[in-house]
């Protein structure tokens, strides 16, 4: 069965515009579907900075997903939504020494360190404490992933990530340093990756790696093979899920595990993207000398992915979704010509006041808002609030 995303009309009239709306049972099934597909050995770390909404984070702990945080902030949220702290792990290039304790403290399960120098660090602080911090090294396994240049993360000419073939040296020292325990290795080569195939090279690039390892004695017991599985922003309501099985597949498949390893991944977007929108309204059609104008109440500072990373958004006219369609630039109200949504753009004809969704905006939509402009932050609505329950599913 399809589940695709309703919204309820009659209560968004009674709502203030922009805000954002989750679709809750869009989440549930997508976290029953995710979880169904990951193989046996692994567990999945939902990465936290796509949409850290309490009320979507409390439905993804409560699937029993640990979580993937880039910042003291994420790791408070995560545990206050309900994940385990040995759930937890902690990615990012630039950890605060104030991050780093608070995280060895809490006891979260996995540093994933992305520097010989963020190493010592942690050896130091895990010192201080009296405790010994749990490490994986963050390899830059040199993949192109084919995605937008600002979200590939995996070339060498990165600030991401230690580089292969310096990698030998990091784990020595992370061998050496008395208060870090090297717990395995961690990848992430970059988002929003539609085809399989850069996930297939990885695999072969660290089955490479693991016997190399293996054979010099290291045992690396947790390997982490992070994020990227991309979703369809063209047609969120033919694929409102994406294909976790056939994704899960290749790992399972082309990735040789020994007794006592642990594969864990690390999805975002695929697991909150298809679950929101963000609800706006037509303020003024304008007829500019070629094109007509569509400006909506949402700016940029909802909902900055177009502006950042040219990225597209279906847009679908709630109003009058019957209506002749005509061609417009669906604008935003913020002071920057890159505060656009979409160009000539097919849409059934809005008139001042129409209702329009940009759909597969849960993820890296709210959580990037900012007040920009002074314009207030968006609000969150829920289908759990919303819609009548014989209307869900
Ligand atoms: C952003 C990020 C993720 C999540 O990526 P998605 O494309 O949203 O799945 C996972 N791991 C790391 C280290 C990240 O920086």
């Amino acid at each position: 069965m399809k589940k695709t995303t309703r919204f309820p009309l009659g209560a968004f009239e009674k709502i203030e515009t922009p805000f954002y709306y989750y679709d809750t049972d869009l989440l549930r099934y997508t976290l029953a579907a995710l979880t169904a597909a990951l193989p046996p050995q692994a567990k999945a770390h939902y990465a936290v900075k796509a949409n850290i909404n309490p009320r979507m984070m409390k439905i993804i702990a409560a699937s029993g997903m640990g979580a993937d945080c880039v910042s003291g902030g994420e790791i408070a949220a995560a545990i206050e939504a309900g994940f385990l702290p040995q759930d937890i792990v902690f990615s990012g290039v630039g950890k605060s020494d104030k991050e780093i304790l608070a995280a060895l403290r809490c006891g979260i399960g996995c540093f994933n360190v992305e520097s010989v120098e963020e190493l010592d660090v942690i050896d130091q602080l895990a010192a201080t404490c009296g405790v010994t911090a749990p490490v994986a090294l963050r390899l830059n396994p040199h993949i192109d992933a084919h995605t937008h240049k600002y979200i590939t993360t995996g070339l060498s000419e990165n600030k991401f990530g230690i580089d292969i073939t310096v990698a030998d040296k990091a784990i020595e020292r992370a061998l050496a340093l008395p208060n870090v325990r090297l717990r395995g290795a961690h990848f992430h080569i970059g988002s929003q990756i539609l085809t399989l195939e850069p996930f297939r090279l990885l695999c072969r690039r660290i089955g490479e790696w693991l016997r190399q390892w293996r054979a010099r004695g290291i045992f690396m017991e947790y390997i982490n093979v992070g994020g990227g599985l991309g979703i369809d922003y063209d047609a969120p309501d033919e694929h409102p899920v994406p294909d976790f099985a056939a994704y899960f597949d290749v790992f399972a498949n082309e990735l040789a595990l020994d007794e006592g390893q642990t594969l864990h991944f690390e999805p975002g977007r695929s697991v909150v993207a298809q679950c929101g929108s963000l609800i706006t309204r037509v303020l003024y059609v304008k007829q500019g000398l070629n094109k007509k104008f569509a400006i909506v109440d949402a700016g940029m500072n909802d909902l900055l992915r177009p502006a950042l990373y040219q990225a597209r958004h279906e847009i679908e006219n709630l109003t009058e979704p019957y209506a002749q369609t005509d061609t417009y630039d669906v604008v935003g109200p913020v002071c920057e010509s890159a505060d656009v949504f979409a160009t000539d753009k097919e849409l059934p004809a809005v008139v001042r006041g129409s209702m329009l969704a940009i759909r597969s905006a849960g993820a890296y939509g709210e959580t990037m808002a900012s007040r920009y402009n002074s314009r207030e932050l968006p609000c969150a609505y829920f289908s759990d609030d919303l819609l009548p329950a014989g209307q869900k599913i």
